[in-house]
């Protein structure tokens, strides 16, 4: 296990580096997934290239399109902020159960996504938030939307010389909720057997305008439940109606038997938890502004 260390002058250089070295290079940000990972010699890269002091990926803030989150922004720091905690709670209850708090105060919101494990814990809010992805290159600076940015297990749409430079979440109307519920065997330090996030946007007569689920740790990728979320779209509230979304939520996954958990019971628990994270999304809606 023998590898350099390069550290870039700017967000150009990381990229030339990238181009030039190509797979013997590898970006790190926190180095809590790939460091483990060298440790473990299931990746030998030549050169670690440490992108932290790179300010193009950093901070966080409101811009006119959205809110940005710059790709080295620490789970820690999504956890504790004022900010994420009022206006995107569900992404806030997604950092406080990754991993522990010394892995939160260093993992990063982009290291958690290009690692893209299907349980990711950023990922379910971030896709129900309708987050977009932005990654720099040797070609420019593109946006794709979250959901086409995972491929398969560890495999993304990023491209040779590629980084994820910040996620951007459109702005949400005022009668909206969100949350994440995550099942795991433990209360820490345990990955995402079943991950649900969900999104409800009302409109003024109290329909749902809009339902988003996300599931996490149930399929390839983590995805969007969509034949749940249709079933949902300009209803009004019954409780047949939430169940019957929550069913076809489960038709929608496609876990693996491994030693976490049975496909079987992470399907059953889809259902359960698409119900509740649905139904604790709706009542804040509807206690939040505007109804
Ligand atoms: C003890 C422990 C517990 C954990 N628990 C959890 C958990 O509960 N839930 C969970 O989801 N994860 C968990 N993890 C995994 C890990 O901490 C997270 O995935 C973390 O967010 C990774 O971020 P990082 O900055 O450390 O990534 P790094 O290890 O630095 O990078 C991860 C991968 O992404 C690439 N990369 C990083 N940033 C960029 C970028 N901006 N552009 C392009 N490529 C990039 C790297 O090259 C590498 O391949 C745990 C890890 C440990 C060690």
């Amino acid at each position: 296990m023998r590898f350099d260390y390069y550290q870039p002058k700017d967000l150009s250089d990381t990229v030339s580096f990238l181009i030039r070295e190509g797979a013997n290079a590898q970006v790190l940000a926190g180095g809590t997934d790939l460091i483990p990972r060298i440790k473990d010699r299931l990746v030998s890269p030549e050169y670690v290239v440490n992108v932290k002091g790179l300010t193009e990926l950093q901070g966080m803030g409101k811009e006119k399109d959205g809110f940005r989150i710059g790709a080295l922004t620490t789970i820690r720091t999504l956890e504790t902020s004022s900010v994420i905690r009022r206006q995107f709670p569900l992404l806030a209850q997604a950092a406080a159960v990754l991993g522990s708090v010394q892995i939160r105060n260093i993992a990063t919101v982009g290291g958690n996504l290009c690692h893209a494990v299907p349980s990711a814990e950023t990922a379910p809010p971030l896709l129900s938030l309708n987050a977009q992805a932005i990654l720099v290159g040797p070609h420019g600076k593109r946006s794709l939307p979250l959901e086409e940015f995972f491929l398969g297990p560890r495999r993304t749409a990023l491209q040779p010389g590629e980084l994820l430079t910040e996620l951007l979440l459109p702005p949400l109307p005022e009668r909206w909720g969100g949350v994440y519920i995550k099942l795991g065997h433990r209360q820490a330090m345990d990955l995402a057997i079943v991950g649900v996030a969900a999104v409800v946007v009302l409109d003024s007569a109290g329909r749902f305008q809009d339902c988003r689920i996300a599931l996490g740790a149930v399929a390839p990728t983590p995805v969007r439940a969509k034949q749940a979320e249709e079933i949902l779209r300009g209803e009004k509230f019954s409780e047949a109606a939430l169940t019957k979304a929550s069913e076809i939520g489960m038709g929608e996954c496609q876990p693996i038997d491994d030693i976490r958990a049975s496909r079987v019971y992470r399907c059953e628990m889809v259902k359960v938890l698409t119900h509740r994270a649905v139904s604790q999304a709706l009542a804040m809606a509807q206690n939040s502004k505007g109804i």
